[in-house]
């Protein structure tokens, strides 16, 4: 389990850190640090992303270096302009701070030269097999793959061929242009990789001035190189395709960045897929790429998640060599951290019960001093009205109340939050012999919450004055799938089957102080003893529970030690 460091500690040492510092030592790039961020234009950014932003703009900027933001959008049938501008808000939201935005589409012309210049070296040939005939003659780890037919090829005719490609004369899918290498090699990227294919479609930002676009493979290396990159950070999966990165910047003679793998984050009870949450915002299983419930970095801001609670979460957990998951607690635990020292207290009340004070003056209204954090003094106080009409939470009171029940209960007494004790007296039901309303009465001496003749009660109740109280809606999350490890999918079914049915419950007639009449979107506050709630961006008041107060991940911890 990662252990918990206090906000704003240096960043833990690791790996990549050590090679920054061994090559600044040996001054293997003049010096310099020089990171990206490559995301592909294809959805919109989730936490996993915030690992790797993390991790590229934190080691740029604590060795003085620069971070680009670069767009690897070389797959246009799957990218969008909307993903880019959603991308440079989250990033920036993140705090990323780059030096400058680039698209890989940008170097189409530089990569379709070096293309040229790896065929009139004999290291690369149009090959005139199908998708499924490439793939059929690859072999396996076990057995080498078979040569194509057209791999000898010679220099003129594949130059031809190649800029016939690029003419549009040949159909989607009849050609690709594939590297030399070796069909025998054990790592299975080194045999014979596509580099280009013909491709009809329309482009995000070059329209249609192309019809064959490169692979991956063939542009990511390059495109780090021609930026100058020195460490080309990647998740663990980009390991086996090493060799192909540093064979193409080889064969061609250009500026080798040196790229550098770790392991991707994974969390309990969330899919980290841009395919995966591309359908469920398709299907209409959420409300949007940025639904509160979604793994998103939009949809975690919108429910209330702090850019620092994220940014803690990732450099605590740290980089290493083999794929781990991080248990969504922990997420949760920065979370609540952050939000407890930052967030305004208020109270509201999400199921009202009707309170009225037989004793107190009708039509009297008192202000009371509330504090709003007590974990932040410059924060200051807020008055909060009590009158005659309160609304508690429903679950505040029992009737018949069990044994270790210490709230408000017939002839039970208690402390309302900045108020008064009150005892309850007496209750009103409906003709289902439901309680609608509880009668009670107050004891002058306790105002501001204690007797003078030091009586104690148990129980401390937050409330709203019904005369005052502003309506609200309120927005209840749990967990998008209700299984663990959601990719566990049972054979033949689909990934949505472990969606959880409970994942969001509204709660329409949340009663909640006047203070937060008008509050703006985005706004954050604890409601006391509930936990911690952010205002929506949908019309009207509407709350989004951002987490509980309820601390998992200190259970957790305490059985870890
Ligand atoms: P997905 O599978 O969700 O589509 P991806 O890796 O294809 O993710 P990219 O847009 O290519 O998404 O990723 C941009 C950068 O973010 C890459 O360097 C990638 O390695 C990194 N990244 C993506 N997902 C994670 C993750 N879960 N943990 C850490 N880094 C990640
Ligand atoms: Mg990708």
């Amino acid at each position: 389990m990662n252990p918990v460091k206090p906000e704003g500690e240096a960043a833990p040492s690791n790996f990549i850190r050590d090679t920054i510092v061994r090559d600044l030592e040996t001054n293997k790039y003049e010096g310099r640090v020089c990171t990206r961020f490559p995301p592909e234009p294809n959805g919109y950014l989730h936490i996993g992303h915030a690992k790797s932003i993390n991790l590229n703009f934190g080691l740029a900027e604590e060795f003085g270096g620069k971070c680009n933001l670069r767009f690897d959008d070389t797959n246009p049938s799957k990218e969008e302009t909307e993903y880019v501008e959603s991308i440079i808000e989250d990033v920036k939201w993140l705090g990323g701070n780059f030096a400058a935005i680039y698209y890989a589409s940008d170097y189409f012309g530089q990569l379709y030269d070096w293309a040229v210049d790896l065929i009139q070296k004999g290291k690369a040939y149009v090959c005139d097999l199908s998708a499924e005939e490439v793939r059929q003659t690859r072999g396996t780890l076990m057995e080498p793959g078979k040569e194509s037919p057209c791999r000898n090829r010679s220099v003129e005719e594949n130059l031809d061929l190649f800029a016939r490609m690029k003419a549009g004369e040949f159909p989607d899918g009849s050609k690709t242009l594939r590297a030399k290498i070796d069909m025998a090699s054990a790592n299975l990227n080194l045999r014979d990789p596509v580099m280009y294919r013909v491709l009809r479609a329309h482009h995000h930002r070059t329209g249609d001035a192309w019809c064959i676009y490169p692979m991956y493979d063939f542009a990511h290396g390059q495109s780090d190189s021609i930026e100058k990159i020195t460490h080309s950070i990647c998740t663990l999966e980009f390991e086996d395709h090493r060799p192909l990165y540093d064979w193409y910047i080889e064969q061609l003679g250009i500026y080798h960045p040196q790229q550098i793998e770790f392991d991707r984050l994974n969390v309990t009870y969330t899919l980290l897929s841009k395919r995966k949450l591309l359908a469920l915002v398709q299907r209409g299983l959420v409300s949007g790429w940025n639904d509160p419930r979604m793994p998103t970095i939009s949809g975690m801001r919108r429910r209330g998640y702090t850019s620092e609670a994220i940014r803690n979460l990732c450099r605590n957990i740290g980089v290493s060599k083999t794929n781990g998951t991080t248990e969504l607690s922990l997420l949760e635990y920065y979370v609540r951290d952050h939000l407890n020292r930052t967030s305004q207290r208020v109270m509201a009340v999400l199921r009202p019960l009707k309170v009225v004070i037989d004793n107190y003056p009708e039509g009297q209204v008192e202000m009371m001093e509330a504090i709003n954090n007590p974990e932040d003094e410059s924060a200051g106080t807020r008055q909060v009205p009590f009158s005659r009409e309160l609304y508690i939470e429903q679950d505040d009171f029992r009737e018949d109340p069990p044994k270790q029940y210490f709230r408000l209960s017939p002839g039970r007494e208690v402390r309302l939050r900045y108020g008064y004790f009150v005892t309850c007296t007496s209750v009103v039901k409906n003709d289902a012999g439901e309680v609608i309303e509880v009668h009670c009465t107050y004891d002058p001496a306790t105002r501001g919450g204690n007797a003078p003749d030091g009586r104690k009660v148990k129980s401390t109740i937050h409330w709203v004055s019904a005369a005052h109280a502003v309506d609200a809606e309120v927005r209840l999350y749990e967990t998008l799938f209700a299984k663990e490890d959601p990719s566990d999918v049972p054979e033949g079914q689909d990934f949505t089957v472990n969606l959880n049915p409970n994942s969001l419950e509204v709660v329409r007639n949340a009663k909640v102080e006047p203070s937060l009449k008008g509050a703006a979107a985005g706004s954050r506050y604890q409601f006391e003893r509930l936990g911690y709630f952010c205002v929506d961006t949908d019309p009207g008041l509407v709350f989004n529970r951002t987490v509980g107060l309820k601390d998992t991940w200190a259970k957790i911890e305490a059985k870890t030690k």
